[in-house]
Protein backbone atom coordinates (compact mmCIF):
# COMPACT_ATOMS: atom_id res chain seq x y z
CA UNK A 1 0.00 0.00 0.00
CA UNK A 2 1.72 3.23 -1.15
CA UNK A 3 0.11 5.26 1.54
CA UNK A 4 0.72 3.10 4.54
CA UNK A 5 3.69 4.27 7.10
CA UNK A 6 4.70 0.56 7.81
CA UNK A 7 4.84 -0.44 4.25
CA UNK A 8 7.12 2.40 3.70
CA UNK A 9 9.79 1.14 6.41
CA UNK A 10 9.42 -2.33 5.14
CA UNK A 11 10.67 -0.94 1.87
CA UNK A 12 12.95 1.39 3.24
CA UNK A 13 11.49 4.41 1.60
CA UNK A 14 10.92 5.82 5.75
CA UNK A 15 14.08 5.52 8.27
CA UNK A 16 13.71 3.33 11.18
CA UNK A 17 15.83 1.46 13.40
CA UNK A 18 15.73 -2.24 12.27
CA UNK A 19 16.34 -4.83 15.05
CA UNK A 20 15.79 -7.72 12.71
CA UNK A 21 14.41 -8.79 9.41
CA UNK A 22 13.88 -11.39 6.97
CA UNK A 23 11.39 -12.00 3.94
CA UNK A 24 8.67 -11.40 5.53
CA UNK A 25 9.08 -9.40 8.84
CA UNK A 26 10.56 -6.61 9.86
CA UNK A 27 10.64 -5.40 14.02
CA UNK A 28 12.20 -1.72 14.91
CA UNK A 29 12.28 0.44 17.04
CA UNK A 30 8.37 2.14 17.94
CA UNK A 31 9.49 5.86 17.13
CA UNK A 32 7.67 7.09 20.37
CA UNK A 33 8.61 4.34 23.21
CA UNK A 34 6.46 3.72 25.72
CA UNK A 35 9.40 1.74 27.81
CA UNK A 36 13.25 1.15 27.48
CA UNK A 37 12.47 -2.09 24.65
CA UNK A 38 9.35 -1.09 22.60
CA UNK A 39 9.40 -2.96 19.36
CA UNK A 40 6.98 -2.98 16.42
CA UNK A 41 6.87 -6.16 14.78
CA UNK A 42 5.68 -6.40 11.10
CA UNK A 43 4.41 -8.66 8.48
CA UNK A 44 6.07 -7.15 5.16
CA UNK A 45 2.51 -7.68 3.58
CA UNK A 46 0.29 -5.16 4.07
CA UNK A 47 -2.78 -6.66 6.61
CA UNK A 48 -4.96 -4.08 7.89
CA UNK A 49 -5.09 -5.09 11.17
CA UNK A 50 -6.14 -8.42 13.37
CA UNK A 51 -9.48 -8.37 11.26
CA UNK A 52 -7.88 -9.40 7.96
CA UNK A 53 -6.39 -12.73 9.57
CA UNK A 54 -8.04 -15.44 7.23
CA UNK A 55 -7.28 -19.32 6.77
CA UNK A 56 -4.53 -18.54 4.60
CA UNK A 57 -2.18 -15.70 6.10
CA UNK A 58 -2.84 -16.55 9.72
CA UNK A 59 0.40 -18.36 10.23
CA UNK A 60 1.83 -14.66 10.16
CA UNK A 61 0.78 -14.36 13.13
CA UNK A 62 2.65 -17.29 14.70
CA UNK A 63 5.42 -16.10 13.19
CA UNK A 64 5.22 -12.71 14.11
CA UNK A 65 5.15 -14.51 17.84
CA UNK A 66 8.40 -16.13 17.44
CA UNK A 67 10.45 -12.98 15.80
CA UNK A 68 8.89 -11.18 18.80
CA UNK A 69 10.58 -13.77 21.18
CA UNK A 70 13.68 -13.41 19.45
CA UNK A 71 13.99 -9.67 19.83
CA UNK A 72 13.09 -9.91 23.25
CA UNK A 73 16.06 -12.48 23.60
CA UNK A 74 18.10 -9.76 21.80
CA UNK A 75 16.99 -6.87 24.21
CA UNK A 76 18.12 -9.08 26.94
CA UNK A 77 14.19 -8.86 28.85
CA UNK A 78 13.24 -12.70 28.73
CA UNK A 79 14.09 -13.30 32.14
CA UNK A 80 11.84 -10.20 33.10
CA UNK A 81 9.51 -10.45 31.16
CA UNK A 82 7.38 -8.06 28.67
CA UNK A 83 4.10 -7.58 27.05
CA UNK A 84 2.67 -8.45 23.25
CA UNK A 85 0.10 -5.76 22.51
CA UNK A 86 -2.15 -6.01 19.44
CA UNK A 87 -4.47 -2.67 18.87
CA UNK A 88 -7.13 -3.25 16.72
CA UNK A 89 -9.30 -0.51 15.38
CA UNK A 90 -10.82 2.59 16.93
CA UNK A 91 -11.40 1.36 20.41
CA UNK A 92 -8.25 -1.06 20.52
CA UNK A 93 -6.35 2.34 20.35
CA UNK A 94 -4.74 1.02 16.33
CA UNK A 95 -3.80 4.46 14.84
CA UNK A 96 -1.67 2.56 12.03
CA UNK A 97 -3.80 0.47 9.94
CA UNK A 98 -0.90 -2.31 8.85
CA UNK A 99 -1.09 -5.08 11.53
CA UNK A 100 1.56 -5.11 14.18
CA UNK A 101 2.36 -6.47 17.73
CA UNK A 102 4.18 -4.08 20.25
CA UNK A 103 6.88 -6.04 22.36
CA UNK A 104 7.02 -3.46 25.16
CA UNK A 105 9.48 -4.37 28.49
CA UNK A 106 12.50 -3.33 30.06
CA UNK A 107 10.25 -1.52 33.12
CA UNK A 108 7.25 -3.08 35.43
CA UNK A 109 4.01 -3.01 33.38
CA UNK A 110 1.11 -1.83 35.07
CA UNK A 111 -2.43 -3.23 34.87
CA UNK A 112 -5.00 -3.04 33.58
CA UNK A 113 -4.00 -1.01 30.37
CA UNK A 114 -5.56 2.56 29.68
P1 LIG B 1 -0.96 1.41 17.30
O1 LIG B 1 -1.46 2.59 18.08
O2 LIG B 1 -1.51 1.41 15.90
O3 LIG B 1 -1.15 0.09 17.99
O4 LIG B 1 0.61 1.58 17.21
C1 LIG B 1 1.25 2.34 16.24
C2 LIG B 1 2.63 2.64 16.75
O5 LIG B 1 3.42 3.07 15.66
C3 LIG B 1 2.68 3.75 17.80
O6 LIG B 1 3.23 3.26 19.01
C4 LIG B 1 3.55 4.83 17.16
O7 LIG B 1 4.40 5.46 18.08
C5 LIG B 1 4.32 4.03 16.10
N1 LIG B 1 4.68 4.80 14.93
C6 LIG B 1 3.88 5.61 14.21
N2 LIG B 1 4.56 6.13 13.17
C7 LIG B 1 5.82 5.62 13.23
C8 LIG B 1 6.99 5.79 12.43
O8 LIG B 1 7.01 6.52 11.43
N3 LIG B 1 8.10 5.12 12.80
C9 LIG B 1 8.13 4.30 13.90
N4 LIG B 1 9.27 3.68 14.18
N5 LIG B 1 7.03 4.12 14.68
C10 LIG B 1 5.90 4.77 14.35
ZN1 LIG C 1 1.10 -1.40 5.06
Amino acid sequence: MSDCIFCMISEGKIPAQILVENDNFIAFRDVNPQASTHILIIPRKHISSTQDLNLTNYMLFGEMALIANKVAELEGITDKGYRWVVNTGNHGGQTVDHLHMHLIGGRKLTWPPG
